[in-house]
C-alpha cells in the first residue's frame, strides 16, 4: 500500500481521512470506528465492506 494512495483514499460514509493499519493489511476510519479492508494492495472502500471495530480497537476518544 503506497503512501499516494493513502492520501487520496477517504471513508466512503463519512468522506474522512483513513488510517493505515499496516499489521492487518486494513485502512481504518476513526470516526466511524470501522475498518476497510485491502485486497490485493486494493483498498476495499466500501461501506457494506466496512467492518467494525471491536472495542479493544477503538482509539479513546478525548470527549
Ligand atoms: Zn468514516
Amino acid at each position: 500500500m503506497n503512501a499516494k494512495l493513502l492520501e487520496i483514499v477517504a471513508c466512503p460514509i463519512c468522506q474522512g481521512k483513513l488510517k493505515y493499519d499496516k499489521a492487518q493489511a486494513r485502512l481504518i476510519c476513526t470516526f466511524d470506528q470501522v475498518a476497510y479492508p485491502i485486497n490485493q494492495g486494493i483498498p476495499v472502500l466500501l461501506s457494506d465492506q466496512a467492518v467494525a471495530l471491536s472495542e479493544e480497537e477503538k482509539e479513546p476518544k478525548n470527549d
